[in-house]
């Protein structure tokens, strides 16, 4: 019976595989990315969403998503120290948020076969991200007020850093995925200045420019797929 059960488990996943062979990823544009997502975690057909753009996945593609992995790192690690350190609730909120923002380009780190690692907190690969890193959770324990420009930084840092890398890819795949975490970037930015003026403080960018934040700054909380 459960020899049974196993072949025909072998000839669905076969059926799968081909039908994945024929029909591709043809509609895969016009899905919501976290559902890809998603999927990509879930199933094990997981691939069929990515596997076209393989071949054209470039050199600076991968170093993208490398640093990107590790750019949200940052932020996930520097939010999960300032919690630590002040208990506000802003930091826990987005620094899942930002754990999310990791696993969607893990998942195309996997879905490309591409190695990567995951250090332990608090500590990068990249040296400019190291010493970003050692930087803020310096300048975030002075007070309030400077752990929530911390955070407005590493949004401000990441939009910018997001915005270079969507534009230098053809990659539909990391294009989308990249302006995902730049909608969740805007929200944390929104966020993080807002709770700045509420303590009678202003930030002021120091990456994006002034026209670019403000256009940030006007819109309002935004649903990011
Ligand atoms: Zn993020
Ligand atoms: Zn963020």
């Amino acid at each position: 019976m459960k020899l049974l059960v196993k072949r025909i488990g072998y000839v669905f996943m076969m059926v799968l595989f081909v039908s994945v062979m024929i029909f591709g990823c043809s509609d895969s544009n016009d899905d919501p990315i976290d559902q890809r997502i998603e999927n990509s975690l879930d199933d094990d057909d997981a691939n069929d969403d990515v596997s076209d753009d393989v071949s054209t996945l470039t050199v600076d593609d991968e170093d993208a998503l490398l640093f990107m992995l590790e750019e949200e790192k940052l932020a996930r690690d520097t939010y999960k120290f300032l919690n630590e350190y002040w208990g506000m609730v802003q930091f826990e909120n987005i620094m899942q948020s930002e754990q999310s923002h990791m696993d969607a380009v893990e998942t195309l780190l996997v879905a490309y076969d591409i190695e990567y690692d995951i250090l332990e907190d608090g500590v990068f690969e990249n040296e400019d991200l190291q010493n970003w890193y050692d930087t803020f959770v310096q300048d975030g324990i002075v007070d309030e007020v400077a752990a929530l420009t911390v955070g407005a930084t590493i949004e401000d840092l990441d939009i910018v850093d997001l915005e270079e890398h969507i534009k230098a890819t053809s990659n539909t795949d990391i294009a989308d995925v990249f302006s995902s975490l730049q909608c969740g970037s805007r929200n944390h930015l929104r966020s993080f200045v807002q709770s700045i003026e509420n303590l009678g403080e202003t930030y002021t960018p120091q990456f994006l420019t002034q026209e670019e934040y403000e256009t940030i700054l006007d819109g309002s909380h935004e649903q990011c797929n």
